[in-house]
């Protein structure tokens, strides 16, 4: 088992251990006989850092526990260290710093919910920007997420001891552990946060609560196994409340308000574009109803129809079928062959009911001749064709078609 040197103090960063082995597969990894490196477990995130032999300074990238007990240590290239050589280990020490914070934040955190509201963790997260917790419960309130902030914050402020002790499995039980271990060693360690919460825990913490810094609650949202909680805390608070504020300022700007005023302009802006909407949709329909008109009043009947035969370029999809109604309402006899170029090549193809074509299977033929996909009803039928499709020359020869069927 490899001699555990952060279980007694979290803030080594500095250590001189022996090699116990070395290997080069599948990943370069040393395993020393003492460390300070903390392996990735009970939530918290492996260290990084650096051990060094004479001259040759190998990078840690990760750290992990072995099924036996020790601790193996990654590194990016191994150097020929034979066991037995002495190695100087270097912590990352503002990595391992955050992630005291981080973890501290989160005994101080579960107390807190606990403590107020009865609410207990199920699981706790770090990953390399926030931290979540998992509480068992149906529901969660903003004002019990903001009252568990308080307190935490509060237990901070007073910067509460933290020490560490061992107990064996039997006197723990009658301490009212927040937090029951499932290991079944004889001999637990302990986190104490001085009146506020006890649990067994393995990880790196702060020695006094005051060290944690502050603690942020972030999003919260309903998990199969419960509320999850994102929080940050220490400088990591710190940095996500910059970057939260630099948003936010740059929103503001957009809307020439202050910060606070951006949920009201937001607001009213939207109202705006819903009103608008709804204004051009109505503009577009009276257009349209007045196009159609015109349209009709300029096309002469041939074989008791007014065949329209139109390429936009200027309306889109949604305004040519819009028009290719209209056209078909407004007279009992129209039959229009429309497309548009904007923003991709489209047909609609609209008859008046009562007619005797049949758009769809027209549109169907069309397709299969250009490529293209689309169909419809009897009267109404669209299809979008190729970029490359002749727009033009489709039309006309429909047109030919359509003219000489009488029936
Ligand atoms: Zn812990």
């Amino acid at each position: 088992m490899t001699d555990r040197l952060y279980y007694h103090d979290s803030f080594l960063y500095n250590f001189d251990a022996a090699v116990e082995s070395a290997s080069e597969t599948p990943r370069p990894a040393l395993i020393l006989d003492r460390t300070a490196f903390y392996p990735t477990s009970g939530g918290q995130l492996h260290d990084t850092g650096w051990i060094t032999s004479g001259s040759d300074k190998l990078r840690v990238t990760e750290v992990a526990d072995t099924e036996d007990g020790k601790v193996v240590h990654y590194v990016e290239a191994l150097k020929p260290l034979a066991p037995g050589i002495r190695v100087h280990g270097e912590i990352d020490s503002t990595r391992r710093r955050d992630h005291m914070q981080q973890h501290s934040a989160q005994h101080v955190l579960s107390a807190a919910f606990v403590r107020l509201h009865n609410l207990h963790t199920v699981s706790f997260h770090m990953a390399d920007d926030y931290c979540s917790i998992d509480l068992d419960t149906s529901a969660l309130t903003k004002e019990q997420i903001e009252s568990a902030e308080r307190l935490a914050n509060e237990v901070i402020l007073e910067n509460r001891p933290v020490d560490v002790r061992y107990v064996d499995r039997e006197e723990a039980t009658t301490l009212g552990l927040r937090k029951v271990p499932t290991t079944e060693r004889d001999q637990l360690r302990l986190i104490d946060v001085r009146d506020f919460d006890l649990s067994a825990c393995g990880g790196t913490h702060v020695s006094r609560t005051g060290q944690i810094g502050c603690i942020l609650l972030r999003k919260a949202e309903k998990v199969r196994q419960g509320w999850r909680v994102e929080f940050v805390a220490g400088l990591r608070a710190v940095s996500t409340a910059r970057r939260d504020f630099t948003t936010l300022t740059e929103t503001a700007a957009l809307f020439s308000a202050h910060i606070y005023d951006v949920p009201q302009q937001a607001r009213k802006s939207l109202d705006e574009i819903r009103s608008l909407r709804k204004q051009r949709e109505e503009v577009q329909d009276d257009l349209a109803q007045a196009q159609a008109a015109t349209l009709l009043a300029e096309t002469p009947e041939t074989n008791g129809r007014k065949l329209i035969v139109r390429t936009f370029s200027d309306r889109d999809l949604n305004a040519t079928k819009l028009l290719a109604q209209k056209l078909t309402r407004l007279s009992p006899n129209a039959v229009a062959l429309l497309a548009t170029t904007s923003p991709q090549q489209s047909l609609i193809f609209a008859q008046s009911p009562g007619q005797p074509f049949d758009m769809g299977a027209l549109m169907k033929e069309v397709m299969a001749k250009l490529g293209g996909r689309g169909g419809g009803s009897k009267d109404l039928a669209q299809g979008g064709v190729p970029a490359s499709a002749p727009l033009g020359e489709i039309l006309e020869d429909l047109k030919q078609m359509l003219s000489k069927d009488k029936e």
